[in-house]
């Protein structure tokens, strides 16, 4: 079986220390990311998978970062120090999905698209959306 653990970013770079990407002192990820293409990518993969992460879209529309190489829905790579155990995968939790009213232009925090699901259709927050619309939801 393997081992599934969820950490914080924190917990994640102090156990296994994230390195900096020298290649673009601008990257994503407070100069941690590494692109998917070009030299960068071709670092990432110069290096054993056990110290490789990937960082990209979950299924819930968060954001994560997953040990070892992937490849669906990446984002970007990073390489840490110290070699992830085998048999283990670690998801470090990054950002939520936002929902983006089109209405009022709020953006809400929406863990597991829940409102996206509902209201995604209206491209409006709860709030925004008129009696009508509602309703139509409601028999929906
Ligand atoms: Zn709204």
């Amino acid at each position: 079986m393997d081992n599934f653990i969820e950490m914080t970013f924190e917990e994640a770079d102090e156990q296994f220390k994230f390195m900096v990407n020298n290649y673009d002192e601008y990257a994503s990820l407070d100069g941690l990311m590494f692109e998917t293409y070009g030299d960068e990518v071709e670092y990432v993969k110069s290096k054993p998978e056990n110290r490789i992460w990937m960082y990209g879209d979950g299924d819930d529309g968060g954001t994560y970062i997953w040990s070892g190489w992937g490849f669906v829905n990446r984002i970007g790579y990073l390489i840490s120090e110290k070699p992830v155990p085998e048999n283990t995968t670690i998801q470090i939790k990054m950002g939520s999905y936002w929902y983006c009213c089109e209405g009022c232009g709020t953006e809400i925090e929406d863990d597991g698209q829940l409102i996206n699901d509902r209201y995604g259709e209206f491209d409006k927050c709860p709030n925004c959306c008129t009696m009508e619309e509602l309703l139509e939801l409601e028999n929906a």
